[in-house]
């Protein structure tokens, strides 16, 4: 188990546990590696700044190019790391509340690998280097990151489609990095933009993470404003979440399916989505005549699957996270934003559209948990005695006759998952309240 990464990079506390020393080691480290160039980025966290330049110091002191591309979604910096044909840092906690931060590590325009998070974590853990005065590296600013993420996302929808219905879109970048991208991208395709929380300015106006709570504000704008549809992103743009024209969320697993549905109208073979998925996910993707591929949980193990997976056209999380192949390796936000603008200048209203999946009852819940490891070994314990097909790829899952249920720990917060889906919303509730109890009693 690494000390440092987790499911998304390094994420933590700012000031305790992710601080500016770690923050130059890193640097230091990732400066060593491979082609010396460096391209950094950070959301819009307040102590975004102070981190981006520590690790910035790291690289150079290392030798390396840096190459700064400012405040820009996670996946503007993954495509610089392609441009670039190098490593690249973003300084991010994604949806985490502001006082968290983190580092999340690109390669060659996807996550790095597990093998490059445990050199880097070794060499933070031995120690900063002895510096050479005459062997610094530099710096340069890298201004149309921006620019060239659009003009690459550009080229993966119809665009002719949507400048002919040019439809009314509000976008809710909650004052995140995507506020840099997201709303230009959209009008650039075609759309009719509204921005709300559109200012990458540090100071949030709504928590970062796109769900129903957080989005009540937003939902009321998008109905008042007459909108066809919103699009709302998580801090560092990697997700996009969509609300139909009644202001209501299409639903996670409801926008999965229906985007699982349309990249297979674009070609057929192979989605590649979690152990989180639903049923309405899987029958989607069969129903039109896809095939599933099954993986843990994190964007990153979704791009390896594609990467190795010959006719992979797709790769979904349930929360929002999707992967484009064609466009590249990574979870990209505000690609999905223009792909679902795409569909409804295709099918026409999302809440009709919404009534096409069929779908089940679904429970979502998280607990906290400071020592996940040893609550989750709890956990399994209590679940075995419940009679079904046990999946341990990634927490505990266990399969039913009419239903399933997943535990498993964060990889990003204190907290455990759990997750229920069955065919009646009696059996689905009767369910949870079993495994939730198991949870509560094991966290103590
Ligand atoms: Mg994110």
């Amino acid at each position: 188990m690494s000390k440092l990464f987790g499911t998304s990079g390094i994420r933590g506390l700012f000031g305790s546990e992710v601080t500016l020393e770690l923050a130059t080691k890193v640097g230091l480290s990732i400066g060593h590696a491979g082609s010396k160039r460096v391209v950094v980025a950070r959301d819009t966290r307040p102590s975004g700044i102070a981190l981006e330049y520590a690790l910035a110091a790291g690289a150079i002191a290392a030798g390396a190019e840096v190459i700064s591309a400012g405040v820009v979604p996670t996946p503007t910096l993954g495509h610089a790391t392609r441009k670039f044909d190098c490593i690249g840092a973003m300084i991010t906690a994604s949806h985490n509340p502001p006082e968290y931060n983190g580092i999340k590590i690109f390669e060659k325009g996807t996550e790095a690998c597990v093998r490059r998070e445990r050199d880097v974590e070794r060499h933070v853990l031995s120690g900063m280097d002895r510096l050479k005065w005459n062997e610094m590296g530099s710096q340069v600013s890298y201004d149309s990151a921006v620019h060239d993420h659009i003009e690459s996302v550009l080229r993966r929808i119809d665009r002719a489609k949507i400048e002919k219905k040019r439809p009314k879109v509000l976008v809710d970048a909650g004052n995140g990095a995507a506020s840099t991208i997201s709303p230009f991208a959209l009008r650039m395709a075609g759309c009719q933009v509204i921005g709300v929380n559109c200012e990458p300015s540090g100071s949030f106006a709504r928590g970062l993470e796109p769900n129903a709570e957080n989005l009540k504000e937003f939902s009321k704008l998008v109905r008042a404003c007459g909108a066809d549809m919103g699009v709302a992103h998580d801090g560092d743009g990697d997700r996009a979440v969509v609300l139909d024209e009644k202001g209501q969320m299409l639903g996670l697993d409801v926008q999965l399916a229906l985007m699982c549905e349309h990249e297979l109208e674009w070609k057929n073979g192979t989605i590649v989505t979690t152990v989180e998925a639903s049923l309405a996910v899987r029958q989607a993707i069969e129903r039109h005549g896809g095939k599933v591929a099954i993986v843990p949980v994190g964007s990153r193990r979704v791009s390896e699957r594609i990467a190795r997976t010959k006719g992979a056209v797709f790769g979904g999380e349930p929360c929002g996270e999707y992967v484009y192949p064609k466009a590249g390796l990574l979870a990209d936000g505000i690609l999905a934003g223009l792909k679902f603008a795409n569909l409804f200048c295709e099918k026409g209203k999302l809440s009709s559209l919404r009534s096409t999946v069929k779908s089940y009852p679904i429970m979502r819940g998280k607990y906290r948990c400071k020592k996940k490891e040893a609550t989750m070994r709890k956990v399994a314990m209590d679940m075995s005695r419940l009679k079904g097909r046990v999946n341990t790829a990634d927490g505990i899952r266990i399969d039913f006759e009419n239903s399933w249920v997943l535990v498993r720990p964060s990889g990003t917060e204190p907290v455990i998952r759990l997750t229920c889906e069955a065919h009646e919303q009696k059996e689905c509730k009767e369910l949870y309240s079993k495994v939730e109890s198991i949870i509560k009693r094991a966290c103590g």
